[in-house]
C-alpha cells in the first residue's frame, strides 16, 4: 500500500496533517489530528471513505465539536470534517427541509422559525452540526431533534451511500440507532405555524439556556448523562443535582473545573489540558458513586 499522503493527494481532496483540534471543539483542549480532510462532494468524501477502509485507516468525523474531548496526544488517522459548502445547503420545499450535515444547528433553527416552520425552535441555544446533533439526539426538556427527522442520509465507513427512514429510526435520550460512520443530510417533516410566534420562542428557550448554563466558557455541555437511579425518596435528580449533592460545584483539577452555574457542565480554564478534564470526570463519577451509589455515564464523546 503506497502511503497515506500518496493516495490523499491522488484523491485531489483538501487535507492538511498533524493539525490541532482544540481551536476547533468548544473545550479548546486536546492535541492534533494526523490529518484533517475537508473534502467538497460526497463523492470525494465516500472515496476518502472507501480509500480509508481499504488501508485500514481510522476515521472519524467532526461536528462543531460542541460534544468532544480530545485527548492530549491527537488521534492517529483521518477527522473528516464537513465544512465544504457541499456539507452545509439547506432546502426548503412546503414543510419539508433538507439541511447538510454540516450545517450549523442554530442557523438551521432560525432559518425554519423565520420561515413559519415548527418543529426545531426547541434546540435553540444549542452549539451543533447538524450531523452531530443527530448523532447525539440534542435536544432537552423543550423536545429533541429527533422528534422532527423524517430520512437521513448516511454513508457507512467503507463509502456505500444510503438512506434510513422515519419508520427504522429510533430515537431516544442522547442516542440513535443510526450507526452509519457519516451523517450526510437530513430531511426534517416540520409544520406550519406563525414566524414571530416561533422567533419569540426560539428567543425565550435561548434566554432559558443563556440563564442556567454558562453558554460563553470552554465546556462540551452536560459531561454526563442523567441517570436514571432514583434517590431515598424515590425522585429522579438530574446529574448535576447528584454533582451538587456531592459539594462539588466550583472543585477544580488542573484548569478543569466544575461549573458553578451548572453541575454537570465542566469548564476548561486557561492552561486546560484534556488529561485534566479526564481527571476531573473520573474524580466526579468517583465521587458520586462512592457517596450515593450512583453511576453516572458520560455524555462527551472522547477521542480516541
Ligand atoms: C454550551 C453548550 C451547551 C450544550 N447544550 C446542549 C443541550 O442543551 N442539549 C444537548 O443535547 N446537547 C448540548 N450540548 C452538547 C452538544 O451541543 C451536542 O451534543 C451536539 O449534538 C454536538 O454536535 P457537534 O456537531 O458539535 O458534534 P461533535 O461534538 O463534533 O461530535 C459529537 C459526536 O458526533 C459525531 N458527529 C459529528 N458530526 C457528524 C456527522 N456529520 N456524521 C456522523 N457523526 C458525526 C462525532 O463523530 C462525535 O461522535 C451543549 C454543548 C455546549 C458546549
Amino acid at each position: 500500500m503506497p502511503p497515506m499522503h500518496a493516495w490523499l493527494d491522488d484523491l485531489n481532496i483538501p487535507y492538511k496533517t498533524n493539525e490541532p483540534l482544540a481551536p476547533l471543539t468548544w473545550y479548546k483542549v486536546g492535541g492534533a489530528a494526523q490529518v484533517l480532510a475537508e473534502p467538497s462532494s460526497v463523492q470525494q468524501l465516500t472515496a476518502l471513505a472507501s480509500q480509508c477502509h481499504t488501508a485500514d485507516v481510522p476515521t472519524r468525523v467532526l461536528g462543531l465539536g460542541a460534544n468532544l474531548l480530545v485527548a492530549d496526544q491527537g488521534v492517529d488517522g483521518v477527522v473528516v470534517r464537513l465544512s465544504d459548502p457541499a456539507f452545509r445547503q439547506v432546502r426548503i420545499e412546503g414543510t419539508t427541509v433538507v439541511a447538510g450535515g454540516g450545517f450549523e444547528l442554530a442557523k438551521l433553527v432560525l432559518t425554519t422559525a423565520r420561515a413559519g416552520l415548527a418543529g426545531l425552535e426547541c434546540l435553540a441555544g444549542i452549539p451543533a452540526s447538524v450531523g452531530g446533533a443527530i448523532r447525539m439526539n440534542a435536544g432537552g426538556v423543550f423536545g429533541d431533534i429527533g422528534q422532527a427527522v423524517k430520512r437521513v442520509m448516511v454513508a457507512d465507513a467503507t463509502g456505500q451511500v444510503y438512506y434510513r427512514d422515519r419508520d427504522d429510526l429510533e430515537f431516544s435520550y442522547r442516542r440513535t440507532n443510526i450507526v452509519a460512520r457519516y451523517i450526510l443530510s437530513v430531511q426534517f417533516d416540520l409544520s406550519p405555524d406563525d414566524p414571530k410566534a416561533l422567533i419569540r420562542r426560539v428567543k425565550e428557550i435561548f434566554l432559558y439556556k443563556k440563564n442556567t448554563q454558562p453558554l460563553r466558557e470552554g465546556s462540551a455541555g452536560c459531561a454526563f448523562k442523567n441517570p436514571d437511579q432514583p434517590d431515598p425518596q424515590g425522585r429522579r435528580l438530574s446529574a448535576g443535582q447528584w454533582i451538587d449533592k456531592a459539594s462539588l460545584k466550583n472543585f477544580a483539577i488542573g484548569g478543569a473545573r466544575v461549573s458553578d452555574r451548572h453541575a454537570n457542565f465542566i469548564i476548561t480554564d486557561r492552561g486546560c489540558t484534556a488529561g485534566d478534564v479526564i481527571t476531573l470526570i473520573n474524580h466526579v463519577q468517583k465521587t458520586v458513586a462512592d457517596r450515593f451509589g450512583v453511576a453516572l455515564e458520560r455524555e462527551v464523546v472522547e477521542w480516541p
